[in-house]
């Protein structure tokens, strides 16, 4: 038998499927030029995906048939030789449709292998959101901003040739640079783009992560009951209601929190998460109303709360909240937790008036931060400037 690799990809469902099929496809034909034989495909349980939901795609390499076809009995690597995430939002762990809980993004690394991000942000800040984990690993940075796109368009920002680049340098084993350069020319048929490649092979560096270093954050778990404790027939528990809820400083009760299945947290879908001005709010209701996850709180003093454990970043309250800056969309990664804004304002509202207003000031705006399609042209303008950064280092 020969050596077998595996590959993983942690990406955002539909905004970077194409992205991360691209580069999965990418190792297995470079890799053919190298004379190996391997295979991509999605994760089965990921699909269908929704919109942010994380999600994994791989890459097995081997360096006969019988290793190939040995690796590709198993349903998904159990372990893999290099992980990539595509957003680095998803550091704070990735909780996808197909398993239960919170998981780290080097779940399935081996001890001293790589974990690439794609990110504007260096290596150590980035371990303040990477849990910690007993065995060794190596973090590398490609720098760059979180490539999104469509289930209908693609974003040619060179991200896809660029994180080859790295795997290229990371794992030369799998695929060297000479076999990825004669991949993008012969099948992208682009020069440039194995520029953007080499560049990102030459200037890929990583530092070693030691056992314990990274966030201490418990990891969200719960466990599944076994099969003999089920009831007899098929019966759903019924949800309570929820009701109302106390004022932190009066004490006084009032607003309507909603009982929420404690254990359908999908928080790890967001990359940007509401941020509220309780100020300016008119109590109009259109948040509440419109949130399609039923992630608003009246609070007692009856303002809108987004409830962060339930927020899944999707944006609408945003679009349909009519006061100017009253919601706002901003980058998820500055958070470490998901607590009330609404409480936080409550103990002390300059503090939070004044974080808030450095924390919009921060924000793109919209057209910029959106996931969606918005007009003709924009995937051209937002290429050319990612690979202006790109080109920086
Ligand atoms: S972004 Fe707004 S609308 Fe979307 S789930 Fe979160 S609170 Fe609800
Ligand atoms: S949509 Fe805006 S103004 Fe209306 S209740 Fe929600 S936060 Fe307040």
């Amino acid at each position: 038998m020969g050596k077998l690799f595996a590959v993983e990809i942690i990406y955002r469902g539909i905004f970077q499927k194409t992205l991360a099929k691209n580069i999965t496809r990418g190792i297995v034909l470079a890799a053919h030029n190298d004379g190996k034989l391997g295979i991509s495909f999605g994760r089965y349980g990921d699909s269908p995906e929704r919109n942010g939901i994380p999600a994994k795609s791989f890459a097995i390499i081997a360096d006969d048939e019988q290793t190939l076809e040995a690796g590709m009995a198993q349903y998904e690597p159990k372990q893999v030789d290099l992980t990539v995430v595509l957003d680095d939002t998803l550091c704070k762990g990735a909780e996808s449709w197909a398993w239960y809980g919170l998981q780290p993004v080097h779940h399935a690394l081996k001890p001293g292998s790589t974990l690439i991000v794609v990110s504007l942000q260096d290596a150590r800040t980035l371990l303040k959101s990477i849990h910690r984990r007993e065995e060794p690993y190596k973090l590398a940075v490609l720098k760059g901003v979180t490539s999104f796109s469509g289930m209908w368009v693609y974003k040619d920002d060179h991200t896809d040739v660029r994180v080859l680049g790295a795997i290229a340098k990371a794992l030369q084993e799998v695929v060297s640079l000479k076999a990825l350069e004669q991949f993008i020319t012969e099948k992208l048929k682009s020069p440039v783009k194995v520029a953007s490649a080499k560049l990102a092979y030459e200037r890929f560096k990583t530092i070693e992560v030691k056992p314990g270093e990274g966030n201490p954050e418990e990891l969200f778990k719960f466990a599944l009951p076994d099969w003999t404790d089920m009831r007899q027939g098929v019966s759903i528990k019924g949800q309570p209601q929820g009701g109302p809820y106390a004022d932190p400083i009066t004490k006084e009760v009032g607003g309507f929190r909603p009982a929420r299945n404690e254990l359908f947290k999908k928080y790890s879908t967001r990359s940007e998460r509401p941020v509220v001005n309780f100020s300016t709010c008119t109590k109009c209701t259109l948040c509440w109303l419109n949130c399609p996850d039923a992630s608003f709180d009246v609070t007692p003093d009856k303002t809108y709360d987004a409830n962060l454990e339930t927020c899944c970043g999707c944006g609408v309250c945003e679009a349909v909240c009519p006061v100017k800056d009253c919601i706002t969309m901003v980058n998820e990664s500055q958070f470490t937790d998901n607590a009330s804004q609404w409480e936080a304002y409550r103990k002390d509202k300059d503090a939070y008036l004044k974080w808030l207003e450095k924390t919009i000031e921060s924000a793109e705006p919209l057209e910029k931060r959106a996931y969606g399609y918005r007009y003709r042209g924009q995937y051209k303008e937002q290429a050319e400037e990612a690979l202006e950064i790109a080109q920086k280092g």
